[in-house]
């Protein structure tokens, strides 16, 4: 058994999946808002609660497949999060849910629970969850956008998360937007400190930026994409410079890292045309003859987080600590 839990800045979600990742329970409460100890002990109990749900309904598989780790016993636990683990500290870093940062987040479940958690930031889970249940099944290279309030992405290759030296592996949103207009020096302030960041130009509201911008109407991107599809020119022609910023971006991607493809989540994977139009988009900007790349919408939807985080622990010996 596998147990996955998404950790969010409001809700809290487990899932335990059995041996071929069918699922066998899920739970969701609200993450405990008085304290970093609590989330801890909010998890702990969750995990507890969701074994005994999943344990209810399921043969006893725990420690009898695979090998044990010593004295602990019970499933793997993945943790998905808003954020990621500083390689120089251990503690958490990057965290929109504020509670968590500087808290070495992966050691403290793991001395609740009583065995090893690994911790992995949520576009990574994201990309995981697609590469394995989703969307990704079958690829042996997959690169995970998330293209929403941020931008962010993941790489997953052979069934492991690729969470680099620096475990920023993937994170492209704040690479620069390349083959820059005229019109678009020096591009947006970025929250990191830069200007004309990928996320600045391609997340959702950038969009709505984008659009107020041109047009001085503020909008959000669903009621840019209806307004488009309705006819009006001027949300058209936001939606095709939004295309050919993003089509620039992954090009970048393709060039360095050839994924065999490419998934989208967050809110702007809602948006239809770019599965029919970013692929020809990338093109000219993809240096090969030959660009087959699929780009595809996500499966799972919402349930990626908690999905990924449970395929946290490849099928093989666990080893305390590692990642
Ligand atoms: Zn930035």
């Amino acid at each position: 058994m596998r147990i996955g839990v998404d950790l969010g800045g409001t809700k809290t979600e487990a899932v335990a999946l059995g041996p071929a990742g069918e699922e066998l329970a899920r739970l969701r409460v609200p993450t405990p808002d008085d304290g970093y100890d609590s989330v801890v002990r909010g998890i702990a109990d969750l995990v507890a609660a969701i074994e005994a749900q999943a344990g209810a309904q399921a043969p006893a598989i725990g420690p009898s497949i695979g090998p044990s780790i010593g004295p602990s016993i019970g499933p793997s636990i993945g943790i998905g999060i808003p954020g990621s683990l500083s390689p120089a500290t251990g503690r958490v870093r990057n965290a929109n849910s504020t509670v968590l940062i500087g808290h070495a987040l992966d050691r403290d479940l793991a001395a609740a629970l009583g065995r090893p958690v690994r911790v992995e930031n949520d576009a990574n889970c994201f990309a995981l969850a697609e590469a394995m249940a989703g969307a990704g099944q079958g690829a042996e290279t997959v690169f995970g956008v998330i293209l929403g309030t941020g931008v962010g992405g993941g790489i997953v290759t052979a069934g492991r998360v690729l969470a680099g030296r620096n475990l920023i592996a993937g994170e492209w949103g704040h690479n620069r937007l390349p083959a820059l207009s005229a019109g678009e020096i020096p591009g947006p302030a970025c929250y990191c400190g830069r200007t004309g960041c990928i996320e600045a130009w391609c997340s959702g509201p950038a969009l709505s930026a984008d659009h107020a911008r041109a047009t001085g109407e503020t909008l959000d991107p669903p009621a840019i994409a209806a307004r488009a599809e309705a006819g009006d020119p001027t949300a058209q022609e936001t939606l095709e410079r939004h295309l050919g910023r993003l089509a620039r971006a992954l090009a970048g991607v393709v060039n360095l890292l050839d994924p065999d493809l490419i998934v989208l989540g967050g809110g702007l994977s809602n948006l239809d045309h770019l599965y029919h139009r970013l692929p020809e988009a990338m093109r000219g900007h993809v240096f090969s003859d030959v660009f087959e790349t699929p780009v595809l919408k996500n499966r799972l939807g919402d349930s990626a987080g908690v999905i990924g985080a449970a395929w946290l622990w490849p099928d093989e010996p666990r080893t305390e600590g590692g990642r």
